[in-house]
C-alpha cells in the first residue's frame, strides 16, 4: 500500500540534496525535496525571518539539520513574527513533525494549520500533507474527507508549486481509490501547468499508472517509452523506473516475459542504488513472476526471497503477495509439500490483507464521496430553504405593507363613516327640534304638546297628583294685525310666549296650539292654584304693553281653566273643558280667566287611557 501514496522522487536528485534514506520513506516529504532542491543551492543564507522561512522551506529535506535549526530559532522568537509568519512556521512545524515519523500529532498539527491560517496557499499545502500521511497511516477516510476539501480549494490557487504538490496528492490518493479517470485527468492538468524546476514527467507517469492500474490497456502505447524517456531526460531516473515496473508488469501479463525480464535487469541496478524500498521489492516480485513463467526457478526464487525481504514490514503489498505466490509455485513443483503449504498460506495471507487494503481504501473513498455528495445536496436544500424563506419574508413584508394599507383604508372608511353618522345624527335631531317645535315662537308646537301632556297626564294620574289645563287665546287679534300689520301681530305673539314663561316652572308643558292660541299643562296642580297662577299670567299680559314703532299697542287675553279633578286626566276632555271655559270668558267680556263649571264635565275622572292624539287624527 505504501507505494500507493509514494511521489515517485529522483534518487540522483535526492542524493544530491542530502535526502536521508529515511526520507524515502515519507512520500510526502520526498516531494519537497523534489520540489525545492533545484533551488536551494547557491544563495546565501537570510536573516529576515519571512526570508528564513522561505530559505527553510526550500532545504527542508535538503538539509534537514538546518532546517531544523532555523525553525527552532525562529520558534524562540516567536513573538516577533507576524501572523503570516507564524502561521507558516506552524505549517513547517508540523511538517517536521510528520517528517520524524509521528504521523499522528503531525496531523494534529497541520490540522490546526488548516483551521487558523488566513493564507490559502498554505492551508492548500497543508491539507495536501495531510492528505498524504492520513494515506500513508491507512486512515483512508479521512484521506479522502481531505482529499475533498483539497479539490474544493483547488480552483483557488493560483500558486504553480502548491498547485502541483495538490494536483499530485490527489492522482495519487484517487488511484488508490481505484478513481483512474479522475486522477488520469489531474495528471493531465499537472503534465499542462507544472512549475518552474519541474517536467511533464510526473504528471505522464501518474497518467500512464492509473491506465495501467483501470485495466484498459490492450497494447503497449507508445506513451510509456515516450514517458520513460522524459523522465530520463528530466533526471528522474526513479520515477522512470516505476514506470517501467507497470511496462514490464503488462508485458508479463501478456506472456512477454523475457521482455520484462531484460527491462528490470536493465534498470534493476539504478533501482537497487536508489535503495526505495517499494520499488526494489516490485522489482523483484515482478523479476520473480517473470523468471517463473520462463521456468527459471533458481532466479525466481531468489527475486521472491528478495522482494520479501525489501517489502515493508506487517504491512501487506501486492510484490508480498506476489513473491509468496512464486514461492508457493516453486516448492509445489519441487514437491515440498510443507514447504509449499506454508508459503500458500502465506501468499494467502498477503493477498487477503492487500486486498482488503484495497477494499477499505475503495470503500472509504465511496463513503467519503457519498458524504460529500450528501453534504452538497443538504448545503442545496438549505439554500433553497433559505431562497424559500426570504421570498417568504419578502411577502410577509408585501402582506404586512398591504395589510398597512387596508387597515389605514378601514380606519378611514370608518372615519369618514363615523363622521357621516355624526352629522346625519346631529342633523337628525336638528329636524327633530325643529318638528316639535314652533317655528315663530320656538316653543312646543301642537302636536309636541299634545305628546308631552299626554305623557305628564299619565304620569299625574298613577302618582294621584292633581293636574290643570290652561288654554289661552289672544283677544281681538285679528284687529291687532289688521291695524299693526302682520309683522307685528307676530311680535305681539313672541311677546305674550316670553311674557307667559315668566311665570312657568320647569316641568309646566307649554306649547302653541294654533294662531293665537296657546296651552300650558300644570302638573301637581290643583284648581284654585291654577286659577290663580291663570289670573297672574292674564295681569301679565295685559299689563306688559308693548311698543312698536307703529304706536302702543295694547294686549289682553282670554283664559280656560280645566282641572283634572274635575275632567279626569283624558287631555282631550281637559281641551274640550278648557276650551268651554275660554269661550265663556270671551263671552263675558274677554280680559279674564273662566274655570269651567262642574256642570261642563260629565267625564268620571280616572278615565285616562283615550289618547288625544288619537281622537284629533
Ligand atoms: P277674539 O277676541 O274673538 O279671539 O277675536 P280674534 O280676532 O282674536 O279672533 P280670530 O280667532 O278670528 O282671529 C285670529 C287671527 O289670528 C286670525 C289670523 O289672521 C291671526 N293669526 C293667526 N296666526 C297668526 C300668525 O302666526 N301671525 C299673525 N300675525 N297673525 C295670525
Ligand atoms: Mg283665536
Ligand atoms: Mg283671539
Amino acid at each position: 500500500m505504501r507505494g500507493r501514496f509514494q511521489w515517485l522522487a529522483s534518487p540522483n536528485t535526492m542524493r544530491a540534496a542530502g535526502c536521508t534514506r529515511r526520507a524515502l520513506w515519507r512520500p510526502a516529504l520526498v516531494l519537497a525535496c523534489l520540489l525545492f532542491a533545484a533551488c536551494a543551492f547557491g544563495k546565501a543564507e537570510p536573516t529576515d525571518p519571512g526570508q528564513l522561512l522561505a530559505h527553510a522551506d526550500k532545504i527542508k529535506t535538503i538539509d534537514h539539520p538546518q532546517f531544523v535549526q532555523i525553525i527552532k530559532d525562529l520558534a524562540a522568537r516567536s513573538n516577533s513574527l507576524q501572523p503570516t509568519q507564524l502561521g507558516y512556521l506552524r505549517f513547517l512545524e508540523a511538517w517536521q513533525v510528520a517528517y520524524s515519523g509521528d504521523y499522528d500529532v503531525g496531523g494534529r498539527l497541520l490540522t490546526q494549520v488548516i483551521d487558523k491560517s488566513d493564507d490559502p496557499v498554505l492551508r492548500f499545502r497543508a491539507t495536501a500533507t495531510l492528505v498524504n500521511i492520513l494515506g500513508i497511516g491507512h486512515r483512508y477516510d479521512e484521506a479522502f474527507a481531505r482529499l475533498s476539501q483539497l479539490l474544493d480549494q483547488l480552483p483557488t490557487i493560483n500558486d504553480a508549486t502548491a498547485r502541483f504538490q495538490g494536483l499530485g496528492e490527489a492522482a495519487q490518493v484517487l488511484i488508490a481509490a481505484g478513481q483512474y479517470d479522475q486522477a488520469a485527468s489531474y495528471a493531465e492538468q499537472m503534465i499542462a501547468d507544472y512549475p518552474k524546476g519541474e517536467t511533464t514527467c510526473k504528471g505522464m507517469v501518474f497518467k500512464l499508472h492509473a491506465l495501467f492500474k483501470s485495466g484498459r490497456l490492450q497494447s503497449l502505447d507508445p506513451a510509456f517509452a515516450e514517458g520513460v524517456d522524459t523522465c530520463v531526460a528530466a533526471g528522474e531516473i526513479l520515477v522512470a523506473n516505476t514506470l517501467r515496473a507497470d511496462i514490464a508488469a503488462f508485458e508479463i501479463q501478456q506472456g512477454a516475459s523475457r521482455e520484462a525480464i531484460t527491462l528490470l535487469q536493465a534498470n534493476y541496478a539504478d533501482v537497487r542504488r536508489d535503495q526505495y524500498p517499494s520499488l526494489m521489492s516490485q522489482f523483484d516480485a515482478l523479476l520473480a513472476q517473470a523468471y517463473w513463467e520462463t521456468g527459471d526457478s533458481e532466479h525466481a526464487r531468489a527475486s521472491a526471497i528478495s522482494a520479501i525481504n525489501m517489502s515493508i514490514k506487517s504491512e501487506y503489498t501486492e510484490p508480498l503477495s506476489m513473491a509468496y505466490d512464486v514461492l508457493y509455485r516453486i516448492a509445489k513443483e519441487e514437491g515440498n509439500t510443507r514447504a509449499a503449504l506454508d508459503y500458500h498460506e502465506q501468499f494467502m495471507a498477503a493477498d487477503k490483507g492487500h486486498l482488503n487494503d484495497i477494499t477499505a481504501r475503495t470503500l472509504a473513498y465511496q463513503m467519503v464521496r457519498q458524504q460529500v455528495e450528501d453534504k452538497k445536496i443538504q448545503l442545496f436544500d438549505l439554500s433553497r430553504r433559505n431562497q424559500i424563506l426570504q421570498l417568504q419574508q419578502e411577502l410577509d413584508r408585501d402582506a404586512v405593507k398591504t395589510s398597512r394599507t387596508y387597515i389605514v383604508l378601514l380606519l378611514f372608511l370608518l372615519a369618514s363613516i363615523g363622521f357621516l353618522l355624526y352629522r346625519l345624527r346631529r342633523s337628525q335631531l336638528r329636524f327633530m327640534r325643529l318638528a316639535r317645535r314652533d317655528g315663530l315662537t320656538g316653543i312646543c308646537n301642537r302636536q309636541h304638546f299634545v305628546d308631552e301632556a299626554t305623557q305628564a297626564l299619565r304620569y299625574s294620574a298613577k302618582s294621584s297628583r292633581s293636574a290643570c289645563l290652561i288654554l289661552i287665546d289672544l283677544d281681538h287679534f285679528k284687529t291687532i294685525n289688521d291695524t299693526h300689520g302682520h309683522a307685528v301681530g307676530d311680535h305681539v305673539l313672541k311677546r305674550t310666549v316670553a311674557v307667559c314663561q315668566r311665570h312657568l316652572r320647569s316641568r309646566d308643558v307649554f306649547g302653541r296650539l294654533g294662531g293665537e292660541e296657546f296651552g300650558i299643562l300644570f302638573p301637581e296642580c290643583g284648581a284654585e292654584q291654577a286659577l290663580a297662577r291663570a289670573e297672574e299670567i292674564r295681569q301679565a299680559i295685559a299689563e306688559v304693553p308693548l311698543d312698536r314703532d307703529a304706536g302702543h299697542v295694547m294686549v289682553t287675553a282670554s283664559l280656560g281653566v280645566a282641572s283634572a279633578e274635575r275632567s279626569g286626566y283624558n287631555l282631550h276632555r281637559l281641551m274640550v273643558d278648557a276650551d268651554d271655559a275660554l269661550y265663556r270668558a270671551k263671552r263675558e267680556g274677554r280680559n279674564r280667566v273662566a274655570s269651567a263649571s262642574s256642570a261642563a264635565s260629565e267625564q268620571p275622572p280616572g278615565d285616562l287611557e283615550i289618547s288625544y292624539a288619537g281622537e284629533l287624527g
